[in-house]
């Protein structure tokens, strides 16, 4: 079993159109949509983004966002 808890695991979860949402405000960061309050453009992965990124709505960081699984 790998630990869940592992940004490395977390990482390698998350791929080019994953979904992720804030566990704080449950504001959805979507690749295809980016994010026009950090002027991050459409098609940006979660992975991509950069590292100063925090959430729009409520500022939480990245490591405060859930994995959306779509199935
Ligand atoms: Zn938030």
């Amino acid at each position: 079993m790998s630990d869940p808890g592992s940004p490395a695991d977390r990482r390698a979860e998350i791929g080019a159109a994953t979904r992720l949402e804030c566990k704080i405000c449950w504001t959805v960061y979507d690749p295809a949509a980016g994010d026009p309050v950090w002027q991050v453009p459409p098609g940006t992965p979660f992975t991509a983004l950069p590292a100063h990124w925090s959430c729009p709505n409520c500022s939480a960081t990245q490591d405060q966002f859930l994995v959306l699984h779509d199935d």
